[in-house]
């Protein structure tokens, strides 16, 4: 498929808004790539060189880019650095530049998609001393046989801001009608990327081997899981309700979830956060233990990481765990804030994938795999038969200092990439607030008066994610509660992703001194959930001035700058919706 093609769409999918019409033209696209072709399509749709937890970038930073704009077109770098600061956009400058170095003559050959991936992956492989001066050539070359609009995206790529505004449900979608037999489909692929969170392999084997291919698809190590999440409820009788005669309860440690890979063989092993970013090289200790602590042969195990010391029984607080959490001084890190994996689950064991058994089941393959129990642990759990057991475990687990319990149903599957009712959390609440806090992907900041102007920040618009339909929905405007620090934080780094217009896949009727790409996600407290026309949060239609969304009331920032979490990983529409259920339930109860 040549290069030209792509480019082509990608043009014509900036200018459409509509999620529907995204889906059309992307499943045009993606219908005409052939063979080994997919792969690199979709990552270079993604914007992306290989699945983000092999955490692969082409390592090109805005000056090199700009100095192979001036080498590939022959203008002087004081000409693209004009042209760049007209837009902001080293796309948009190697484009013009391009369009009139082309009026001079310069002659071009057609690139093919696979060959413009290539040399981008050979880009981010140059390492070692002059590696700036070979990637900037590389890439010059790679500019010098481009037409104007190719120079665009290649540009944007290299800098890792192609941003086509597509998510990942939006591209499966279009995969599913492309070649899925439908957009029907959609589920069936959707199950196969929870398995391996990798796009670029689902279309692989959805174009090599076709539906029977995705319907057979398994997890295998060093693809990481996306991980099964907890649903909320208010009450111990209404866990119980849901649970059935009796249930698992286990302590709810506040640290690091880690998914653990492991090959005894190869010798192998990797860690994978809630994010799925690849942490191996940060937890030696949890690495080798992996190892020297079980007897598997091949395994994909989890559990929650925390700072634990051993001599006084004492878990440490999430602040001290999270010290681990840095690429330098790992040894002595490690040393100082000795961490304890509390496992709790196995999905995968000696060639075999467990995650069709039922939990019952899967513990006991990880009771008995783990064979020292020095670093790796088994968490803490009770059976528990009734409200008032769960109630006792609950009260004991706060007591010795964790966050609260997480209530599993003994015979459900592992449910990769979901909040379902199989996996129930209970946390110590706060009086007259929301018993737990949303995570929510910031759409657009205000400028602010008296003081805060001086800042040029006045409070922030945030969105939740309506997964259903891949768009992020207006809930809030949060103006109290920021540090000066925080109001400068923000204000830099948000201004880095602005935008003229509401962004793709963005739906709200308030508008935002200055719109942000849906990227950041912060930790919001509230007091409660609320009904209100003004924001689009599971409206049914959004056109319409008068239906009822959700919002938050007097909500407030908890964290200190962005979570640690993709926009696609922040609260949902559908838990929006069930938290006001449980609010509107408490207060009935309360009366
Ligand atoms: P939170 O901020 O409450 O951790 P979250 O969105 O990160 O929320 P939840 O689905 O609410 O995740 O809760 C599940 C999380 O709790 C897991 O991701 C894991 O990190 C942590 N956890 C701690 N102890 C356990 C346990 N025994 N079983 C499962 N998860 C546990």
């Amino acid at each position: 498929m040549f290069f030209c093609d792509v480019t082509n769409y990608y043009g014509r999918l900036e200018s459409v808004s509509s999620r529907l019409s995204m889906i059309d033209l992307l499943s045009e696209m993606l219908s005409k790539a052939e063979g080994a072709e997919i792969k690199p399509l979709v990552y270079f749709t993604q914007g992306v060189l290989a699945p983000s937890f092999e955490g692969i970038e082409t390592g090109i930073a805005d000056k090199t880019a700009l100095a192979a704009i001036a080498l590939a077109t022959g203008f002087e770098i004081k000409d693209v650095e004009s042209a760049f600061r007209k837009s902001g956009d080293a796309g948009k400058a190697a484009e013009e530049l391009k369009l009139r170095a082309r009026l001079r003559g310069m002659g071009r050959k057609e690139h093919s998609i696979s060959t413009v991936f290539d040399s981008m992956k050979k880009i981010a492989s140059i390492s070692g001393q002059g590696s700036k001066d070979v990637k900037l050539r590389t890439l010059a070359g790679l500019l010098s046989n481009a037409s104007p609009v190719e120079a665009r995206y290649i540009i944007r790529f290299a800098l890792g801001k192609l941003r086509l505004g597509l998510g990942d449900a939006t591209i499966l979608e279009a995969l599913a009608k492309a070649k899925g037999g439908g957009r029907e489909s959609k589920p069936v692929l959707e199950r196969a990327y929870n398995l391996c969170s990798d796009l670029g392999k689902v279309a692989d084997v959805l174009y090599s081997k076709g539906m029977k291919g995705i319907e057979a698809f398994e997890a295998e190590p060093f693809s990481p899981i996306r991980p099964e999440l907890a649903e909320r409820a208010n009450t111990f009788e209404e866990i119980m309700e849901r649970m059935g005669d009796s249930c698992f309860a286990e302590s709810k440690y506040d640290g690091l979830r880690m998914q653990v890979h492991l090959d005894r063989k190869r010798k192998r092993v990797e860690i994978f956060s809630r994010n799925l970013e690849r942490l191996t090289d940060m937890f030696p200790d949890i690495a080798k233990a992996a190892l020297d602590e079980t007897d598997a042969h091949s395994a994909i195990f989890e559990g929650e990481a925390i700072s634990y010391d051993d001599s006084a029984g004492e878990f440490h607080s999430f602040q001290e765990t999270i010290q681990r959490k840095r690429k330098h001084g790992v040894e002595s890190a490690a040393e100082k804030f000795p961490l304890r994996l509390f496992a709790f689950d196995v999905m995968y064991l000696d060639g075999e994938s467990y995650m069709d058994k039922g939990y019952a089941v899967r513990r006991e393959a990880l009771e008995s795999m783990l064979k020292k129990r020095d670093v790796i642990r088994t968490t803490d759990r009770i059976v528990a038969k009734s409200a008032k057991d769960l109630e006792r475990y609950f009260n004991a687990a706060i007591s010795s200092g964790l966050e609260g319990i997480i209530a599993k149903e003994p015979g459900s599957k592992y449910i990769a990439g979901a909040r379902k009712f199989s996996w129930i959390k209970m946390k110590r609440s706060y009086k007259a607030e929301m018993s737990d806090t949303v995570d929510l992907v910031v759409i657009g900041y205000f400028l602010g008066k008296g003081l805060r102007a001086e800042f040029g920040f006045g409070g922030m618009l945030a969105a939740a994610y309506n997964d259903k339909r891949d768009v992020f929905e207006s809930i809030t405007r949060i103006g109290t509660g920021f540090t000066e620090e925080q109001m400068s934080f923000f204000r830099s780094s948000l201004s880095k992703s602005s935008r003229k217009a509401m962004p793709a896949r963005v739906e709200s009727s308030i508008v935002p001194d200055v719109w942000v790409e849906p990227l950041h996600v912060v930790e919001v407290r509230a007091d409660e959930i609320t009904r209100s026309p003004m924001h689009m949060c599971g409206k049914e239609d959004y056109n319409d001035p008068d239906e009822q969304g959700y919002a938050l009331r007097f909500p407030r920032i908890v964290s200190e700058g962005y979570r640690d979490k993709r926009a696609e990983d922040a609260t949902t529409t559908k838990e929006i919706i069930e938290m006001f259920r449980l609010q509107k339930k408490k207060s009935l109860d309360d009366r």
